[in-house]
């Protein structure tokens, strides 16, 4: 064979193995940047989760948590970053996982202990016909859901007990939090939100939230990286609580023509001024005195408020005297 058409042979060759190098570089880079994503998620919902533990005092040493688990994905998501988070901890708490099979038509009560099991962690189910007592006692076509979480409140406290933890873990996040506080307002006429922290109804147990500051798509992406077992959460037939979906569909629709605007909504949850609302039991306006002392962080009740900008209306609207 001539050089020349050696030569040729070897450029074909090489040029027909160039293509699928690089799709494989490509696909390379492509799976490097989901797990970089994907470690990068994991470390911020242990972040996320770390803090609220931390800035609400959640976790003590000594702590028996009772997690509990619907088989939804936040709840699977709470029990995995609590795990990660006891192996990293300076203090000894026990986790035990808990759920409660409703006898929901359906349920694939295999998929949980299979789970529990392989994780190795201390489980319990408790079998409760809920649904039936629920079925027989709500009409045909009414919201079932108060009477079920009621029945499975007082179940899983009791099973607290029976356990031996001094704390019960829910898996609501930040968008929970956020819905209930609207839900709250615009359907109750109430300031009021889902707690991170809270005594049980029966005064005995500690409730906690330790996905307090975890956004819900965080959840939802965490539970496809990780594959976890999800039971549909649609078993037991209740209508959708179109309430709820409305103050979601009003906080993304916020979301998409403000941004940001939902994370100040969420901040301010924690910067509460009793003193500028309306709620006398909150705030003794009926005993309130001048006090004939000037105070530093006083009140700035003639000031003007500041624009989204940032801009006080005075600096974009020069004062009379400036003119
Ligand atoms: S959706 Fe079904 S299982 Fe959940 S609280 Fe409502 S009635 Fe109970």
């Amino acid at each position: 064979m001539s050089q020349t058409l050696m030569n040729d042979a070897e450029n074909a060759a090489v040029t027909a193995a160039a293509p699928a190098e690089t799709a494989a570089a490509l696909s390379f880079k492509a799976s490097e940047k989901i797990v970089y994503e994907n470690n990068k998620l994991h470390k911020r919902l242990c972040r996320q989760v770390g803090q609220a533990i931390g800035d609400f005092n959640m976790i003590e040493d000594g702590d028996k948590i009772m997690v509990c688990l619907s088989g939804g994905k936040d709840s699977y998501a709470l029990l995995d970053i609590l795990m990660t988070l006891r192996e990293r901890a300076p203090i000894k708490f026990d986790i035990v996982a808990v759920n409660l099979d409703q006898k929901q038509p359906n349920f694939p009560d295999h998929i949980l202990p299979a789970y529990l099991k392989e994780l190795g962690i201390p489980f319990h189910i408790e079998n409760q016909d809920t649904y039936s007592i629920v079925k027989r006692l709500i009409p045909e076509g009414k919201t079932t859901c108060s009477l079920c979480s009621r029945l499975r409140r007082g179940i899983l406290y009791r099973v607290a007990d029976e356990l031996g933890a001094n704390k019960i873990a829910l898996g609501h996040h930040r968008d929970d939090i956020m819905e209930t506080f609207f839900l709250n307002m615009f359907f109750g006429a109430k300031i009021k939100g889902m707690p991170p922290k809270l005594q049980s109804d029966d005064g005995k147990h500690i409730v906690i939230r330790p996905l307090a500051y975890v956004k819900e798509a965080d959840t939802e992406r965490y539970a496809q990286v990780k594959n976890f077992p999800i039971i549909p959460c649609d078993l037991c037939g209740s209508q959708e609580n179109l309430q709820r979906k409305q103050i979601k569909n009003m906080l993304r629709e916020w979301e998409k023509k403000h941004p940001g605007r939902v994370d100040n909504i969420f901040s301010s949850l924690s910067t509460v001024v009793p003193s500028h609302l309306m709620d006398g039991e909150l705030f003794g306006f009926k005993d309130l005195k001048a006090t004939g002392e000037a105070m530093a962080n006083g009140d700035i009740a003639f000031d003007e408020e500041p624009c989204s900008t940032g801009s006080t209306v005075s600096s974009i609207i020069p004062l009379r005297s400036e003119e």
